[in-house]
Parts: structure tokens; C-alpha cells; sequence
């Protein structure tokens, strides 16, 4: 199938890599000519693993090729995507102006028959709007093209998003007229090979509202699971025998239990804001939801105020934070906890050197310059001199310290592991001070 692809981010790019590598015909839109760009010479803008390889095998085929003007790929286009970003507007609900901004372009100028997905996250109503919006232009040009407007959120996660991708758990297309589920199993057959069950058609409200459900679902789990955690260090329980015994449930299961900093990223944050504001909007109390966020807040603070106590007095202190990024394989920062930590830290006095693998310069720019805020360039450098370390984003080169080596670089021997990885008896051995997020000796 010809397929164009307009954003080419976090989810575009994977989506429109994807769909190239099982033969269809994807051309990749974005306004951004500094990615175009990068693109156009087989550079991946953003870190993905696997993502590059990917993409340059499917540019040596022919099969993907990088615009910025969408006027030039749409004419032969079966299906186009929109990818593009909805950040949290002002008042907390999903921003669509550039899903509309794409939407009025299609309109303008569409010259045959085509499907309109919207791969962005948005508030259920949207692809009501977009498909008013096309409709509007086409009346304008008296056109009789026909355009069906689909909803087909995305379920990736970065770090994992090729996999993800590839082999789906499932697929959510909403459709109002059935009539369209054929061209979805014609893009989508090759990555449901095993189980054409994973195809899941719905209205395009329930397609719409699913993807805010599960991401809030997921935000819950987070959220519960720091607060019992809390729970676990004034009781002297262990957060981790908790999460196993209670994982183990194959009701509940074993993932998005852990204990940490908040959760971050660039989706839950917002997708959680937007379904409160939705239920506002549609005056529907969402209390748990509503718990959710101010737990979250109040763990992002914690995990900084966890510091703060141990110090007192932070003043002039240097202390090495590792992992920017919200999470482990990715170089997106957004809405990560590193950023409250950091900040606190800095508010109270404190020097900070921080590493991340990949987040590095995505973090300086979206942070900004601070005189006692500089990177370092390996984890074991940013040691040097430092008071303490702390442990944000649990990349696998932080996994396995070596804590003698730790030691000779540092000034104090003291660690907050906000992600649970070492073993507290082996920090106490060396004379560590060592503090975790609700196991025992943790503060
Ligand atoms: P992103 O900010 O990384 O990328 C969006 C891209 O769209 C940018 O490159 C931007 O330049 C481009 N763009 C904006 N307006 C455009 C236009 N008119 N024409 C062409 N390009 C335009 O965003 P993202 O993280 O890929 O997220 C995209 C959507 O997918 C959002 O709605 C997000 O909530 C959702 N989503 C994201 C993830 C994730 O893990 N990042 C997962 C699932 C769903």
C-alpha cells in the first residue's frame, strides 16, 4: 500500500519504519526540516534501538523516503497517518491543533479516494473534527473525493518500539462504517501473522477513549504501587516482596509495579491530564484519576525530599544524579522526574552532575542552562568529587556498580537508588549510606 506518514516523531517515525519493513510504500512527512534532513541521510533524530538500521535498510529499498511538504506524496497516497504531537494545552486537555492543522492540509489537497488515520492521541471526539474539517475543504472545492476517517492510537513504548510494533499485542482501529476494516488488514495482515484476533475494530469514540483508559490504567498501577511503597517504610515491609506476592495474581500481573520516582514521559503525564479534563468536560467526577496525579506530584518531591533530609543542609553540596531520561532506551526527557529532582536540588544549594546515556542533550536544551548544573561524560566521571550519587533512570549500565571504584572517586559514600536496584547488604558492607524507595532501609 502507499502510505504517508505526517510527523515523523517518537511514533511516526517507528510507525512509518515499521510499515516499510513489511513492503509497503511509506513516505514520511514533517514540517521539521532539521529531521527531514538527518533523515534524508539516514539519521535517526531520535534514539531508538534498532530504529536507524531499520530505516536505512528500507531507504536502499526504496520504500521509505523523508519530506517536508506533504503536497508532494499525498496524491498517490491509499492511506495517510497523523502522527503528529498533542501536548497538554493551558488548561490540561489535549492540544489538537496540529492534528487539525494536518487535517485542513488533506482537505486542500486530496485529489482521490483515501483513508485518514489518527495515530495521535486524542480526546474522543477528534476524528469527528478532522473528518468535519476535511469535509469542509472538499465542500469548499466541490471535490467528491471520498475520505473515511479512522482512529488507530498507538500502544508503543519507547525503548521497546520496533518490537512493540512489530509484534503487536493488539491493534484498536475505530471505524464508523465497517465498510473500511479492509484496508486495515491489508496494512496491518503482516504483523498479526500469528493471530488476525489482534485486529480489534471498534467504534472510533471507544478507539479514541481506549488509548486514554489504558494509559490512566497504567499511571494507576504506578501511582498505587509508590503509596504502598511509602506504607512499606513506616511498617518495615519490603515493596518488593509486596509487588511479587501481589503480582504473582494472574488477575493483576506483574508489570508497571515498581516502586520509583513518579511516573513521566511524554504520554502518561498528559494522557492523565487530558481524561480529567474530559470528564470535567462531560461532567464526571474521575477521582481515582484525580489521586493519581497528586500522588504522582507528591512521589516526584518525595524522591528530592528523600536527599534533602539526609543533608539537612545542601548548600555547596555536589551531588551526581544518573538517568535523565524518563526512562531506560530512550533519549526522551519529557515530563521526566529528573527534571523535580534536579530542580530541587539546585533550589536548596546543591551542585549537580548528571549522565545519562542518551537524554544528555535533550535534557540541557529542554532544562536550560544553571551555573551549578554541568554533565558529565561517563557515569563513573560524574562521580568524581561527588557527595553523593543518585540513581534516576535505571539504564542497564547503571545496573552493576562498581562500588569499590564508586567509592575512590567519591567525596561521601552515600547512594538513593529511587529505582530499587542494588543490594542493600552489599552497599553496607563497603560503608555506604544507602536509601531506597520502600525497602528496608530506606528513609
Ligand atoms: P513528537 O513530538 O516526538 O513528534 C511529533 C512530530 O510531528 C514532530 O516531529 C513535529 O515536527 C511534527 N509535526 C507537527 N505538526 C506537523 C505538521 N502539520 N505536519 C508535519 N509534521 C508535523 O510526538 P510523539 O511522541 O511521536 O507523539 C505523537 C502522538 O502519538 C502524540 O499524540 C502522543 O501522545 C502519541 N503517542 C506517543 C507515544 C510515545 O511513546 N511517544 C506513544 C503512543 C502515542
Amino acid at each position: 500500500m502507499r502510505v504517508v506518514m505526517v510527523g515523523t516523531g517518537y511514533v511516526g517515525l517507528v510507525s512509518g519504519t515499521c510499515l516499510s519493513e513489511v513492503g509497503h510504500n511509506v513516505a514520511c512527512v514533517d514540517l521539521n526540516e532539521e529531521k527531514i534532513k538527518l533523515l534524508k541521510d539516514g539519521t535517526s533524530p531520535i534514539y531508538e534501538p534498532g530504529l536507524e538500521n531499520l530505516i536505512r535498510r528500507n531507504m536502499e529499498h526504496d520504500r521509505l523516503t523523508f519530506t517536508t511538504r506533504i503536497s508532494e506524496v499525498l496524491g498517490n497516497a491509499d492511506v495517510a497517518f497523523i502522527a503528529v504531537g498533542t501536548p497538554e494545552g493551558e488548561d490540561g486537555s489535549a492540544d489538537v491543533r496540529y492534528v487539525e492543522a494536518v487535517a485542513e492540509s488533506i482537505g486542500k489537497l486530496v485529489e482521490r479516494n483515501l483513508m485518514v488515520v489518527v495515530k495521535s492521541t486524542v480526546p474522543v471526539g477528534t476524528c469527528d473534527l478532522v473528518e468535519e474539517t476535511i469535509q469542509k475543504q472538499l465542500a469548499q472545492r466541490q471535490s467528491n473525493v471520498k475520505v473515511t476517517v479512522a482512529s488507530n492510537p498507538e500502544f508503543l513504548k519507547e525503548g521497546d518500539a520496533i518490537g512493540d510494533f512489530m509484534k503487536p499485542d493488539r491493534i484498536i482501529v475505530g471505524l464508523n462504517d465497517p465498510e473500511g476494516q479492509a484496508v486495515f488488514r491489508d496494512l496491518y495482515g503482516p504483523f498479526v501473522l500469528d493471530d488476525q484476533g489482534k485486529l480489534l475494530f471498534m467504534d472510533r469514540r471507544s478507539s479514541e477513549l481506549t488509548k486514554y483508559g489504558a494509559n490512566s490504567m497504567l499511571a494507576t498501577r504506578i501511582s498505587f504501587m509508590n503509596e504502598l511503597s511509602l506504607l512499606c517504610e513506616r511498617l518495615g515491609a519490603d515493596i518488593d516482596k509486596v509487588r511479587q506476592g501481589i503480582g504473582t495474581d494472574p488477575r493483576i500481573g506483574k508489570k508497571f509495579l515498581y516502586a520509583g520516582p513518579g511516573y513521566g514521559g511524554s504520554c502518561f503525564p498528559k494522557d492523565v491530564a487530558a481524561l480529567l479534563k474530559t470528564g470535567e468536560k462531560n461532567a464526571v467526577e474521575l477521582e481515582v484519576l484525580n489521586a493519581v496525579t497528586r500522588a504522582n506530584v507528591a512521589q516526584k518531591n518525595r524522591a528530592a525530599d528523600k536527599i534533602i533530609a539526609h543533608f539537612k543542609d545542601l548548600n555547596g553540596k555536589r551531588i551526581a544524579v544518573w538517568g535523565l531520561a524518563f526512562k531506560p532506551g530512550t533519549d526522551d526527557v519529557r515530563e521526566a522526574p529528573a527534571k523535580t529532582i534536579i530542580q530541587k536540588l539546585l533550589d536548596q544549594g546543591a551542585y549537580v552532575v548528571a549522565h545519562d546515556p542518551q537524554g544528555q542533550g535533550n535534557f540541557a536544551r529542554e532544562f536550560g542552562d544553571h551555573e551549578r548544573l554541568v554533565y558529565a561524560d561517563s557515569s563513573y566521571e560524574a562521580l568524581r568529587g561527588a557527595d553523593a550519587m543518585v540513581l534516576v533512570t535505571e539504564w542497564s549500565e547503571y545496573r552493576r556498580p562498581n562500588w569499590d571504584k564508586a567509592a575512590d572517586m567519591m567525596a561521601g559514600k552515600v547512594v538513593f537508588d529511587l529505582r530499587n536496584q542494588y543490594q542493600s547488604q552489599e552497599l553496607h558492607d563497603r560503608g555506604y549510606h544507602y536509601e531506597c524507595m520502600g525497602r528496608p532501609d530506606s528513609k
